[in-house]
C-alpha cells in the first residue's frame, strides 16, 4: 500500500557531496522511486551507487528513518548494455514485432510487460503511460505506428495483429484522484465525466479500454484486457482476445 505524504531527505554523503532531495509524494514500501522525487545536487556529484539516508516525516505510519535509495547511473547503464550487446541476439531483428503483439500498460517498475509476459526482444511493441490507459495520446501513437507499418510493409495485416491493454492492482494511478483536472486533461473528458473511467478499479477500467480500442481501430484486429495481481505475479483476463468485427 502507497504511503502518501509530504517527505523531506536529506543525505549524508558528506561534506564534499552535499545532496539534497526536498520533494516526493510517493512511497512504496521502502523503494523511493527516483523519478518520483526532485534532486538538488552539486557540480560534480558523483552519483554511483548512491546511497541517501531517508528521513521521512509526513503522514501516518510514513515514518520510515534510514531508508535507502540507489541511483542506476549511465556508468552501470553502460555495464548492463555492454552484457546485453555481448549476447548478439539483436542484430537480426526486424522492425516489426515478431510476436504482432502491442502492449499498452503502466509505467509502474513493477509491471514491465517484458518481464510479467517473458517478451523476448522484437516481440511486441509496448506503449506505457500512467496506468496503462487508452487516452487520446495512446490513440494518436497507434495511428503513428499504423503509418509506420503501411511504410514498412504496404499495409497492416490485421489478422495478425493483437493489442493488449494490462493494467494492475495497486496503481499509481489511484492517488491521482485528488487531481480530477489532471485526470480530465488526460483523458480529454470533462472532470464530471471521470467517473466513466473508473480510475480506482482495473478490472473495469481495462473493461472501458478494451471497450474504446475495439471502437477505434480497424476490423480484423485482436483486442484484449488484462489485470496483473502484482502480490500474485498473475494476470486476469478480464477481457478475452478477440477480432474486432467490421
Ligand atoms: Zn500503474
Amino acid at each position: 500500500m502507497a504511503q502518501v505524504g509530504v517527505f523531506k531527505y536529506e543525505s549524508h554523503l558528506g561534506a564534499d557531496s552535499p545532496c539534497r532531495i526536498t520533494q516526493g509524494v510517493d512511497l512504496h514500501d521502502h523503494d523511493v522511486p527516483p523519478s518520483r522525487v526532485a534532486w538538488e545536487a552539486a557540480a560534480g556529484q558523483d552519483w554511483r551507487q548512491l546511497q541517501v539516508a531517508v528521513g521521512v516525516t509526513g503522514g501516518p505510519g510514513s515514518e520510515r528513518e534510514g531508508a535507502t535509495v540507489t541511483v542506476i547511473d549511465t556508468d552501470e547503464l553502460a555495464k548492463r548494455n555492454a552484457r546485453f550487446a555481448d549476447g548478439g541476439s539483436f542484430a537480426d531483428l526486424k522492425l516489426m514485432p515478431i510476436g504482432s503483439l502491442t502492449v499498452i500498460g503502466c509505467v509502474d517498475p513493477r509491471v514491465d510487460p517484458s518481464d510479467v509476459f517473458g517478451l523476448k526482444p522484437g516481440e511486441a511493441a509496448v506503449i506505457r503511460n500512467v496506468g496503462g490507459r487508452v487516452t487520446p495520446t495512446t490513440l494518436r501513437t497507434l495511428e503513428m505506428l499504423s503509418k509506420v507499418v503501411q511504410a514498412r510493409t504496404g499495409g497492416p495485416r490485421p489478422g495478425d495483429v493483437h493489442y493488449a491493454v494490462l493494467h494492475h492492482t495497486d496503481c499509481g494511478i489511484t492517488d491521482l484522484t485528488a487531481f480530477p483536472e489532471l485526470l480530465a486533461d488526460y483523458f480529454g473528458v470533462p472532470a464530471g465525466d471521470l467517473d466513466a473511467k473508473a480510475v480506482t478499479d482495473p478490472v473495469a477500467a481495462v473493461r472501458v479500454d478494451a471497450e474504446i480500442l475495439k471502437q477505434r481501430l480497424p476490423a480484423g484486429v485482436f483486442v484484449s484486457g488484462l489485470v496483473y495481481d502484482v502480490a500474485t505475479g498473475l494476470i486476469d483476463v478480464v477481457v478475452p482476445s478477440a477480432r474486432v468485427e467490421a
